[in-house]
């Protein structure tokens, strides 16, 4: 199997101002070509520092993706520094320079003296010309490896990627060993309850990649297989293993899966959030389309709004407190009253620090959903600081709320 080494080049990668993401943009593209990624490499805009990590990954990788640090500036010299590397000098390419001027053109505005700079590449390389910025990529074939060099600007290079990289990289690697994968993702089950759930005959006499990928409430379940039919298998038997704490085998997010349920049962919906503060709203708009099926959430995060707002009676609040199933549960149904909608969703809670007692502790959350059919509310204790709190609420009203979904 052919085997690729990323290096993303940039002083600010390594001081902590910016996250590199690129490096997984890139990680998850050279997987899904079924080329292993090997080894992610960071390192400052230094010549004697870029050089030095070139040749470590020129020593174990067949394919090298190069990122950053071609641009106009002087701290950019990542081209400068490859050219080095395979000991040739830059040459200019008239393509790239025709797109610069226009690109500024249509700004009116004239080209900067300095953007010449970003119109050369070694002379041993081949154009990827960028129609979705101003930095030429460019490519080297050598002795069966690949250097692929893509600008930094994370838009420009996963547009370039898909537009002419992927394509370059099933060229020149014809050879790859094809797999197959599947992903599970589940809600409500610790990763060692579904160890225990598969059980060890799951493991057992057939061969197969197995990764489990906890994340705040939520555990992934990702496959690999050379055996289509083994993954047809597998998928089956996750499904009746872990029932309904599987939502989607197929990538899809909670939100995509209850748009999609709210569409087809021609149904609305609206929130009332108190310790969420918004959350649940923002993920339910995730999908384009959402007003199709969203009302909207009230964030009513004062005991005065949820009464004088959502109307739900003061006495309640006074006699349960606000964070208490019953008032949970007048939440739900007042916001699908007074917003006329199919179905409320509603969220209470303690997400700490403070404000926690014996009885209500920090962490403790309700969740309502009310329909004309029923109005329910549970209970849950989360653990971890205010926003993993949060988190975990709003997931896990989307998930009530799918499941929710299903029944009827
Ligand atoms: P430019 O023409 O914009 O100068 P460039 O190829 O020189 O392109 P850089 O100067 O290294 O790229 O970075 C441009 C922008 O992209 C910066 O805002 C930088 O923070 C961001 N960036 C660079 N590398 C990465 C990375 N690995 N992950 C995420 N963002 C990155
Ligand atoms: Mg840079």
């Amino acid at each position: 199997m052919p085997t690729c080494e990323l290096v993303t080049i940039g002083s600010e990668l390594l001081n902590g101002s910016v996250l590199n993401t690129n490096a997984q943009f890139l990680s998850r593209q050279v997987t899904d070509l079924h080329i292993d990624v090997i080894h992610q490499s960071s390192c400052r805009d230094r010549e004697e520092e870029i050089l030095g990590t070139l040749s470590l990954a020129f020593k174990r990788a067949d394919l090298i993706v190069v990122t950053g640090g071609l641009g106009p500036t002087p701290d950019d010299i990542t081209r400068e520094a490859i050219a080095k590397f395979f000991r040739c000098g830059l040459k200019f390419d008239q393509h790239q320079y025709r797109h610069i001027v226009y690109h500024f053109r249509v700004r009116r505005r004239m080209p900067p003296f300095m953007t010449r700079r970003e119109a050369y590449l070694p002379e041993v390389a081949k154009p990827l010309l960028n129609r979705f910025g101003i930095a030429l990529g460019f490519y080297v074939s050598k002795n069966g490896r690949l250097l692929i060099a893509l600008p930094g600007v994370p838009i420009e290079l996963e547009r370039m990627f898909k537009a002419k990289v992927k394509k370059l990289i099933l060229q020149t690697f014809k050879n790859r060993p094809r797999f197959y994968t599947l992903e599970a993702r589940t809600s409500g089950l610790y990763e060692t309850q579904i160890i225990k759930k598969l059980g060890s005959s799951f493991f057992k006499a057939r061969t197969f990649e197995f990764g489990i990928y906890p994340e705040l409430g939520e555990v992934a379940i990702r496959i690999k297989a050379r055996d289509r039919r083994l993954i047809a298998v597998l998928r089956r038997e996750l499904a009746e293993k872990l029932g309904d704490a599987v939502y989607s085998f197929k990538g899809k997010t909670l939100s995509d899966l209850i748009g999609e349920k709210l569409t087809v049962q021609k149904k609305t919906l609206a929130c009332a959030e108190s310790c969420t503060g918004g959350l649940l709203a923002r993920h339910i708009t995730d999908p384009p389309g959402a007003s199709r099926y969203f009302q909207g959430s009230l964030v009513a995060y004062s005991n005065q709004l949820k009464v004088n707002h959502l109307g739900v009676p003061k006495a309640l609040i006074k006699q349960c407190g606000a964070v208490s199933p019953e008032v949970a549960r007048a939440m739900a149904k007042a916001v699908r009253l007074k917003y006329d909608t199919a179905i409320g969703i509603s969220v209470t809670g303690i997400a700490g620090p403070a404000g926690g007692t014996k009885r209500k502790p920090a962490g403790l959350v309700y969740i309502g959903i009310s329909d004309l059919r029923k109005n329910n509310v549970f209970r849950f204790r989360f653990l971890g600081d205010r926003q993993k709190v949060r988190v975990q609420a709003a997931r896990k009203a989307l998930f009530l709320l799918w499941q929710w979904l299903q029944k009827r």
